[in-house]
């Protein structure tokens, strides 16, 4: 079977053909490869044919496709059972890990998506602080809640509309739209909604506009902001979490949030996330608080044991970011000179194993700048790449990631399919 027969297949049975948008190449055109299988930095698909994989699950596998120590440890997990919907000492363990490393994380609780750790701790944070207004930025993506599928209206500070089909208008009501990198944005919605405001969500390292990290000064103005006007900040870290650093975004600004949320990295390529944060907060949270929340398979004990084998193995190894983002760094110095040599402008960044590129002249520092990218030409490049066997996102607005087993030969071999690939597009118009 080819990919094309495959994936018209599965659009007979599957919505879409996919079970999550961006994986239908919708913005890019063409048709997905179906993936027959990974190992370390290279998938496979059902033709054959090899890639050099820079999406690695959307972040999850920080050491590539069956790492065997992860490996491992999933299946001794699933030799005990694997799932009792009662307590565990793996859920402990990897909570321990958590907590731990993190000096404001006093708890946490485990769920099984990024979708449900944002909704549960906007949940909590709306519980503790008895206020109903929540800021979230534009161009920042918390999973697919009803609450937060809302675009920017007329001006950052009005009331959200719903941006997705299926979304009441009443629910996104008590969202407000702020500007990344826009501490004036977020003071205007505070100071015109005196009492109103009870949390704050923010990606700290914006990877769902493409990578655009936020500036630290920006996040110590929220940080003073969420202060004085008593609102709990939440940062969510599902996709910068043990990817940005072994602490996340936190080196990067030094803000400490009262909530933050976990995804990818710790569930170790199975379905685990996190919320947690301060005691007080947390200890909202039902059976000792009056703010419910639940999940039939949360903390679920192979994807608790993927999650320990992977943080175990970040923690022992000491110079993996550093090796990560030296990677990262020549890839993206790469793909800029091969652009600039083909007369196309790129901005890049990195922020440890996180990369992201956009086709712009332009400095990018939020989602309207983002927004100014040629997804044209991204388009082109993308189907050029994976022509040359490198897998990289289907859209200008995601960020990239390198994993452990990938070496600089690996970086150098994209870096070449770059240079002949904007060769090509040149070539083509
Ligand atoms: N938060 C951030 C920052 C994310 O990047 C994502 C997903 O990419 C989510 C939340 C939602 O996570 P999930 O797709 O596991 O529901």
């Amino acid at each position: 079977m080819t990919n094309k027969e495959a994936f018209i297949e599965a659009k007979r049975f599957i919505a879409g053909g996919v079970n999550s948008p961006v994986r239908a190449f919708g913005s890019v055109g063409g048709e997905p490869i179906i993936i027959d299988h990974g190992k370390g930095a290279y998938i496979y698909d059902i033709e054959g044919k090899k890639y050099l994989d820079f999406i690695q699950s959307w972040g999850p596998l920080i050491f590539g496709h069956c790492d065997a120590d992860i490996e491992k440890a999933v299946i001794e997990a699933v030799k005990k059972g694997l799932s009792f919907g009662a307590p565990t000492l793996v859920e402990t363990t990897l909570a321990k890990i958590l907590c731990e490393k993190f000096e404001n994380l006093d708890k946490i609780r485990f769920v099984s998506s990024g979708t449900e750790a944002t909704m549960s701790a906007i949940r909590v944070a709306r519980g503790y602080s008895k206020k109903d207004g929540l800021i979230k930025f534009e161009g920042c993506y918390h999973g697919h809640s009803d609450a937060l599928l809302i675009k920017a209206g007329s001006g950052a500070t009005t009331y959200g509309n719903a941006s997705s089909g299926g979304v009441p208008q009443d629910v996104v009501r008590n969202t407000y739209l702020a500007v990344y990198n826009d501490a004036a944005s977020v003071e205007a919605i505070f100071e015109s909604n005196p009492g109103k405001i009870g949390a704050v969500i923010i990606e700290p390292i914006a990877g769902n506009m493409g990578l655009v990290p936020a500036d630290k000064e920006f996040l110590q103005s929220l940080r003073a902001l969420c202060d004085k006007f008593g609102a709990v900040l939440i940062l969510d870290e599902v996709m910068s979490g043990f990817r940005a650093s072994e602490f996340g975004s936190l080196p990067y600004h030094g803000v400490l949030a009262d909530l933050v949320t976990f995804g990818k990295v710790i569930g170790g390529g199975m379905n685990a996330a996190a919320f947690g944060g301060k005691r007080e907060i947390m200890d909202c949270l039902s059976p000792d608080g009056a703010v419910y929340q639940a999940g039939t398979l949360s903390g679920n004990p192979i994807a608790m044991s993927a999650g320990i084998a992977a943080l175990s193995k970040i923690n022992a190894s000491k110079d993996l970011y550093a090796k990560l983002e030296n990677l990262a760094r020549r890839l993206m110095q790469g793909f800029k000179a091969a652009a600039n040599e083909a007369g196309v402008a790129l901005q890049t960044n990195v922020r440890g194993s996180m990369f992201g590129y956009f086709f712009t002249p332009h400095a990018v520092k939020n989602y309207d700048d983002a927004l100014k990218s040629d997804t044209k030409l991204f388009a082109k490049f993308h189907a050029a790449m994976l022509k040359r066997g490198v897998y990289l996102a289907p859209s200008q607005f995601e960020t990239g990631f390198v994993c452990e087993p990938m070496s600089e030969a690996d970086i150098d071999f994209a870096v070449n399919a770059a240079r002949e690939a904007f060769k090509e597009i040149k070539r083509n118009g």
